[in-house]
């Protein structure tokens, strides 16, 4: 018997993303990799959490290490509300607004399950944020993608798309809009609030739900904090995500959906299915951490951090670059990605062939598409090299770019 006929048509559709397996290469020795997006682990609070976490298994163990309820823990729910008041000025939440999930990962899964169809459409930016595309293609829902700007989302075409098909009497398949407003992954550009304002707008108009993801809002290196969609336009219209990956520890895997008590529950309904609960142990550190510890004060020197280790890349990159015409990288004010885009004629996909050689990783523009399309542009990630390895590695990948354009023809 093979199991390959066995399969579900899910089943079937599943591949090994490309950045898994163009990550493997990252661990030759002598290699240098802006490939990874994950936080730095001298970020993580270690000791703090050791401790408690001894303390809440040795007294609270009859909470801890037992079943918790689906909707997770109260006592971090409490602290959630007053965090997400202090720093998105979020008034009015109760207990029945949120929902922990194990990683903002699940959020987006069962926000799929409760939304998604067929015969429905999803609007996404692009490039898009891969977790988010994967989750969503597991219900075969079609994607409409949104270019994206430098102060985000092309929201004039959004509104045209949206016409068009609200001619084709197709906009009730449309379930919602899917944006990554801060410091986009892998974009790394950040709404404007004029143009949150706007696509506030053209939602309500088309009645569309708006679903945005941010995780990495906090970790802000300069500019003024923006205000969130779901502060601007509250929970009738937007469903908000929120994680501690990249602000504490991706480790514990606590992500959040803040949103109206009635897609709360359902999604509820759905992760009961999917896994009954997450960790009450996690759970209960995170909250016991931000009870003692002022969060905001906590990720100051991290932010400090990223944004050194930012602004040595975006420099490696002007030294380096400036002389290749039509090169052009997007200079982020927070998170932890740098876009960077080479001229027309530039595979960078096929270009990682040389990269690999070289021992210089990005994720190539391509993995960022819905349709697996060719891309000039690649996703760097500073967060975990140090600045003598961002300097090497841009050097690194300004010698792959001359080799390949060389080839080419291009230069
Ligand atoms: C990292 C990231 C997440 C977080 O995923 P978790 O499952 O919470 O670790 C969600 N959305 C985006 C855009 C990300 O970059």
């Amino acid at each position: 018997m093979k199991l390959e006929s066995k399969l579900s048509e899910v089943g079937m559709n599943l591949k090994s993303s490309l950045i898994r397996e163009l990550l493997k290469y990252a661990s030759v020795p002598g290699s240098i990799s802006f490939g990874g997006g994950v936080p730095d682990p001298n970020t993580f609070p270690r000791h703090e959490l050791a401790e408690i976490a001894k303390e809440v298994i040795e007294k609270e163990y009859a909470y801890t290490l037992q079943y918790n309820t689906t909707e997770g823990d109260d006592e971090l729910a409490k602290q959630m509300i007053k965090l997400l008041e202090r720093v998105y000025g979020i008034t009015g939440l109760d207990r029945s607004n949120l929902l922990f999930t194990t990683g903002s990962q699940q959020a987006l899964d069962l926000l799929a399950r409760v939304l998604l169809d067929r015969d429905s459409i999803c609007f996404v930016e692009f490039p898009v944020y891969l977790g988010a595309a994967s989750a969503f293609r597991m219900t075969f829902t079609k994607f409409e993608t949104i270019p994206l700007l430098d102060d985000g989302m092309d929201v004039d075409y959004l509104e045209r798309k949206l016409k068009e098909l609200d001619q084709a009497g197709k906009l009730k398949h449309v379930k919602f809009i899917y944006t990554v407003p801060n410091f986009h992954n892998p974009a790394g550009v950040t709404m404007s609030l004029e143009k949150r304002k706007r696509l506030i707008e053209i939602a309500e108009r088309y009645d569309i739900p708006i679903l945005e993801d941010d995780p990495y809002g906090l970790l802000r290196f300069e500019g003024e904090h923006l205000p969130s969609l779901y502060k601007l336009a509250g929970p009738d219209r937007v469903i908000l995500l929120n994680t501690f990956s990249k602000i504490l520890t991706p480790g514990l895997r606590i992500g959040v959906i803040v949103g109206h008590a009635d897609i709360v529950r359902k999604a509820t309904l759905a992760k009961q299915a999917a896994d009954l609960c997450s960790p009450s142990l996690n759970q209960r550190m995170a909250a016991r951490f931000l009870e003692r510890y002022d969060l905001l004060e906590y990720l100051k020197p991290g932010i400090e951090l990223y944004r050194k280790k930012k602004d040595t890349m975006i420099k490696a990159l002007e030294e380096n670059f400036s002389d290749i015409k039509g090169a052009k990288w997007v200079n982020p004010q927070g998170g932890l990605f740098v876009w960077f885009t080479l001229p027309e004629g530039y595979d960078t996909m096929e270009m990682f062939d040389i990269a690999k050689e070289k021992k210089i990783y990005y994720i190539p523009g391509q993995a960022f598409t819905i349709d697996d399309s060719k891309s000039s542009s690649m996703r760097l990630s500073f967060c975990l090299p140090p600045e003598e390895k961002i300097i090497e590695g841009v050097k690194r990948l300004k010698e792959v770019v001359v080799e390949y354009g060389k080839k080419k023809g291009l230069i």
